[in-house]
């Protein structure tokens, strides 16, 4: 049985836990930026086979460029939120004692990061980054740090001169290998797993909690509603990341 908790206060992370948490696009939501399954999101005009896969890239690569730029502008104008800071303080508050942070987010907007995250893996990449389409060219392993809007002329390698693409991961890639593998790692031996807004639907994060919980760890989500894979979780907090997160990482050991 999950534990349903109304009060995050009750629960205390101790200064020298090790911590790993999972966000996914509800904490972005909250800083106002439009996520996958919004329905007026910006994927709403757009069928996701169209615009965020590589075959959707070689069959319309302006429209693919049209999409992550308005994408771009969108988390230009968005700014971390409380739920981004909290885990801020947390990373800091365990690093300054003897814990271990570690981020794994499924989210591109590179909030996190802005907030001041620092052991932060984006699983699926960078809104931000851009890199070569062709996987023969070495630049298409080198993302570039890179905020424009290409809305006319499409930007193309200058070692190959084959299109750039965005650093982020489309659906029917393969998620970065070394990643996956500091990621389960860390799973495999944190004593808190937290799952923060995201609904637990897509593999293979969302197997990550019984990884961590077969290890030992206390499993949280925390989450607007139920996600499909609640019952893998010691507990449950129903809430906003805003207002749940800074109970959360207020409590101290
Ligand atoms: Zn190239």
């Amino acid at each position: 049985m999950t534990e349903i908790i109304q009060d995050p206060l009750s629960l205390t992370i101790d200064d020298d836990a090790s911590v790993v948490v999972l966000t996914g696009a509800g904490i972005s939501a909250e800083s106002g930026l439009s996520t996958f399954r919004d329905s007026d999101g910006l994927w709403e005009k757009h069928r996701v086979e169209d615009v965020a896969t590589p075959e959707g890239f070689r069959h319309d690569p302006e429209l693919v460029w049209r999409f992550y730029s308005s994408r771009r502008k969108n988390a230009r104008t968005c700014q971390p939120n409380d739920g981004h800071k909290a885990l801020v303080d947390l990373e800091r508050r365990l690093k300054s004692k003897n814990g271990s942070f570690l981020l794994v987010t499924q989210n591109i907007d590179g909030l996190h990061q802005r907030a001041g995250s620092e052991n932060v893996i984006p699983i699926h990449g960078g809104l931000m980054e851009t890199r070569c389409s062709n996987i023969r060219c070495e630049d298409s392993r080198t993302a570039v740090y890179d905020d424009k809007v290409y809305d006319d002329e499409l930007p193309k390698c200058e070692k190959c001169s084959h299109l750039l693409r965005p650093n982020v991961v489309w659906f029917g890639e393969m998620l970065d290998v070394a990643q996956q593998r500091e990621a389960i790692w860390a799973v495999r031996k944190c004593d808190w797993f937290l799952a923060i807004g995201t609904s637990g639907t897509v593999y293979p994060v969302a197997g990550y909690v019984q990884d961590a919980r077969a290890a030992g760890a206390r499993t949280v989500l925390a989450n607007l509603k139920a996600a499909d894979n609640l019952h893998a979780f010691h507990s449950f907090i129903p809430g906003r990341a805003t207002d749940v997160l800074p109970k959360l990482v207020a409590t101290t050991g």
